[in-house]
Order: C-alpha cells, then structure tokens, then sequence
C-alpha cells in the first residue's frame, strides 16, 4: 500500500527552496502539517524558512491569521542538511531547477532514502512526470503536484497521474493539497497538463489576431478586457510574465502535441523572443515602457460625432436586430427599412460567424458603405466594429458615431471571421473540448483549473453553454470553413454535445453505467 493516512504526524518533505518550494512549504505548514525543507545551495532552505516567517507576521499584521497560528505554523517547519533528512516523510514534493536529468537523479535518490511507501511527487511545470520516474523501480508511488506562482495566492494545484500512478496517490494528494488550502484537478500526465494546455488557445489565437493585423495588441487587449471580462489581455499578460517564459511555453506545447496546429505559436513573438525584448522586464515587449514602467500607450481615438442621416439595419437573430434598431432609435437616427439598403444608405450588420465582407455581400448591402458589429461581447462595456477592405471613411465615421452615440467605448478592427472575442472564445472552449476527449481532465475541472490557475472570468466549457454550444460550433466551423487551418478543426466533444443539445459538461457515459 502506498501512502499513509493523512493524519497530524503526516510529513511532507520539499526539496528546492526557491520561489516554489517556500511557497509550498508556507501553504503546507498552514495546512497543519509538518514540512522537512532542503535545498543544495547551503542556506538556502534556512533563508525560505526566514522567508515564511516574514509572510506569516505580514499576515499577522494585516490581521489575516492569528499570532498563534503563525507560531504553530513556523514550528512545523524543520531544515535539513541533504535528502537523507527526507528519509521519515510520507510524502515529497520536488521543487529543484526545471531540468529532466536532474530531477531523474534526484528520484531515483529518494528511492534508495524513503521508506517505499512514500509518495514522491514533482512540482514541474512542463517536464513529463512519467520521464521523471522513468528511471525508478516502484512507478506506481510518483505522480505530479502543479502548484502555481504564488502558491500562497493561487490555489489551484494540479495533481497529476502517469498510466503507472495508483489511485490512492491521487486521491491522498487531493486531500493534502486541501489541506494546504488548494483546490486540487485530477489531470492526465500530458503536455503543459491542464491549465497551462487550455490556457494556448487565449495566448495563441491572440497572437494570431495580430499577426493577421486585425487589430494591434494594445486593442486586443482593451477588448478582452472590457468585452470579455479578463483582468488582464494576452498581450499585457505576456509582457509581465515576459516573452522568455511564455514563448517557450508556447513553443514547447506546440512540438509536444506534434505540431498541432491548434497550439501554434507567433512568428511575431519569436522575433521579439530572439531580439530579447521580453516585455517589461526589459522596457519592451509588446508594448513600450516608460520610466515607472508602465506601458507607453496613445490614447483611444476620439469617436466621430456626425451622425449618419439614414441607416439601413441588419442582425443574424432577433436580439441582435433589436439591439441596433435600440441604438438607432435612442441616437434620433431613422432606419431605412427597404429590404436592401437604399443607395447612399450606410449598413450596420450584426453578423454571428461571418466577417463584414461576407455579410454585407450575403444581404446585398454595399461592403464600402458596409460596418459590423458584434452584439454577443461588449454591448454595454465596449463595442467591436469592422469594416470590409476599402470601406467608405466617411461612411464608416457616421457609423462609428452611431455606435458611439450612448457614449460606450467603440474599438475599430479589420475584418476578422468572429470579430475578436467570439472567435476567442470559440478557439478556447473548442480546445477545451479537445482536452475533455482526449480524458485529460473531467470538464468541471478544467474549468476550475482555467479560473483558479489563469482568472478567468468564467470556465470555457461554462461561457460555452452560456453562449449555446451550437453556437460555439457555428463560430468554429465557419473559422474552419474560411480558414481551412486544422488549428480550427471542430472538436469532437464539442460537436456531439452541440449537435445533441447537451451541455459541454456532459460526460461520455453518466456516472452509474458500466464501463
Ligand atoms: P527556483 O530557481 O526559484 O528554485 C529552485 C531551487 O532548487 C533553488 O533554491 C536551487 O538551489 C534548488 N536546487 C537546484 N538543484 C537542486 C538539487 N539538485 N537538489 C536540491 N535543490 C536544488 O525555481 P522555482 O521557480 O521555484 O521552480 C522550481 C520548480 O517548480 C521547477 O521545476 C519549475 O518548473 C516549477 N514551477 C515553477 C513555477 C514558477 O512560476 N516559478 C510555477 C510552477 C512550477
């Protein structure tokens, strides 16, 4: 039997007393259990120890734990000079430098050390769990424990299982990783595992909207902010965590799944990667930094106050037409209700999957004096319009005007199958289907794991069935269809689920069936 019962004489052992391995230490001695910390550089695990005890008063101070429990807390904490100090733990987390051959040695090492029922676990973000074991006698004991940085703030920790791994491994670390306050997902040893896979599709098909140069990154990044409810834009995202970490990360996903196309990565970024401006670290990234390092950006254009005389109206459903008949109506604006739009008469459409050149054609309106909006993301927080190639400026500034006029922000793009947002959205909860299909995750994990471990506003499989899984295969599809890039390829868990009416939480067998 592997792994003993969580209990108070539980022992953790941590090896890495970096900026992981005191997070996990701190979160674990909250936790109540007892922690065993080393690392090879000498003082390293004492000045993590001094590294919590300092976290712990500021809690302290803030009035955020009692004086008692930081006591406690701190008392739990014991260093040791090598790894045989581990030799009584119950259970190790390794958290060294992110090197294969390294962490290889080091399991084999604590094999040889601890008792064979002790759990050995890796912190790695990106190596295969099983290549880390792939040298050890007992397999069935080594499994993955992703927290991620800060430990003490974000509380998703990924628990990770090999074809070799036992069950109760998994579930024992389950429960130790709530025990530290995590919320702990069960995922299948695989690239990137779960928050960091799902989360490409939000990094890449933004890189890809401005590769296309549909709009610059600055744009995005105000759009999936106030359209989509992200803190933060993939751009803005990038430049802090800095193009050396996640251009690789990018990269490395990528060549692991063999050059799936679904995780492509940017020529853009590379050639920021290889010029070494990784964000703002280095003054400039994707965006440029000022003196007090705050992005350099100019500000929003002012929208054009002229308002058209006339305008002609169109929207894929409903809801979509009553909203620009709304605006319409409230900016004082007549409607052109002629069943293609008069000569002269400019034409705001509410397309759903089409870009402004195909819907302007599809209903016979005038693409130069043609603009389309998108009624799904950011009606009340920021509208996104786009123009077909060659459009009618002037035209297109009464248009702008009109979407203005209420005074909500309007961001202008090129023409793009699915605006910004929804083909966004589209991409992340397709790529999350994927991973459901392949068993990766169970879908209400994935959508934990991508608002704990990425903040998103909402799960992706959740703002799918928000938005309607047929709609979300719509968007996909006519991405797939005007693209012909596999990277959109509709993802079979989503396309049964939308065709069947059925959430994208759906299993494939409900739980009582026999397997
Ligand atoms: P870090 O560089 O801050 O700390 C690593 C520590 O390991 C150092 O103190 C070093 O002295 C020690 N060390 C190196 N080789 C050792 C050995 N052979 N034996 C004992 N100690 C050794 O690194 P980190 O950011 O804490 O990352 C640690 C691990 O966690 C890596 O595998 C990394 O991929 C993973 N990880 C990092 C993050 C992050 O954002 N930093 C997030 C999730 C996972």
């Amino acid at each position: 039997m592997v792994g003993k019962p969580l209990n108070e004489n539980f022992r953790i052992g941590v090896i890495g007393a970096g900026t992981m391995g005191r997070g996990i230490t701190q979160v674990a001695a909250l936790g109540g259990l007892s922690v065993v910390l080393t690392d090879a550089q000498e003082g390293a695990a004492r000045d993590a120890r001094g590294f919590v005890e300092k976290m712990l008063a500021r809690a302290v101070e803030r009035k955020r734990l009692e004086q008692k429990d930081a006591d406690d807390a701190l008392g739990r904490i014991t260093i040791a000079d090598s790894l045989q100090g581990l030799a009584d733990c119950d259970l190790v987390i390794e958290a060294i430098i992110e090197n294969l051959d390294i962490k290889k040695k080091i399991f084999k090492q604590l094999e040889d050390i601890c008792r064979d029922d002790t759990i050995l676990a890796s912190n790695t973000s990106a190596l295969p769990i099983a290549a880390i074991g792939a040298e050890c006698a007992h397999r069935n004991r080594i499994a993955g424990m992703h927290f991620f940085n800060p430990v003490p703030l974000m509380r998703l920790a990924e628990v990770i299982y090999t074809p070799f791994t036992d069950g109760a491994v998994i579930g024992l670390l389950s429960d130790v990783a709530e025990r530290m306050g995590r919320t702990p997902v069960r995922v299948k040893d695989s690239p990137g595992f779960l928050a960091n896979n799902a989360g490409r599709a939000w990094y890449t098909e933004g890189l890809r909207l401005a590769q296309e140069q549909i709009a610059p990154p600055e744009d995005i990044d105000r759009i999936v902010r106030d359209a989509g409810g992200f803190r933060m834009g993939p751009f803005e995202l990038i430049d802090l965590v800095g193009l050396d970490v996640n251009y690789p990360a990018n990269k490395s996903i990528f060549e692991d799944f063999f050059n799936d196309p679904r995780y492509r990565p940017s020529l853009d970024q590379r050639l920021l990667f290889e010029a070494r401006t990784l964000g703002r670290k280095s003054g400039r990234g994707f965006y440029r930094y000022g003196e007090d390092n705050a992005p350099l950006i100019d500000p929003e254009p002012d929208m054009p106050k002229t308002l058209p005389k006339k305008v002609w109206i169109w929207g894929h459903d409903k809801t979509a037409r009553a909203k620009l008949a709304a605006l319409a109506k409230a900016a004082g604006v007549a409607v052109d209700t002629a069943k293609k739009p008069s000569k002269g008469t400019p034409a705001l459409l509410a397309p759903r999957t089409e870009d402004a050149t195909a819907s302007a054609l599809a209903v016979s309106a005038d693409p130069a004096r043609s603009m389309a909006v998108d009624t799904l993301f950011g009606w009340e927080t920021r509208r996104t319009a786009m123009t077909p190639p060659g459009a009618d400026e002037s035209a297109a500034r009464t248009l702008l005007a009109l979407l203005a006029a209420d005074g909500t922000k309007v961001t202008r793009i090129n023409d793009s199958p699915g605006f910004i947002m929804p083909r966004l959205q589209a991409v992340m909860t397709n790529l999350a289907g994927d991973i459901c299909q392949q068993g990766i995750a169970a879908p209400g994990d994935l959508d934990i794991a991508m608002k704990l471990g990425f903040n998103y506003p909402e799960g992706p499989l959740e703002a799918g069935d928000r938005l309607g899984a047929r709609l979300i295969l719509d968007m996909i599809e006519a991405l797939y269809g005007y693209y012909g890039d596999d990277r959109y390829r509709p993802s079979p868990w989503l396309k049964r689920r939308a065709l069947l009416g059925l959430s994208l939480k759906t299993p494939e067998r409900t739980s009582g069936s026999s397997s």
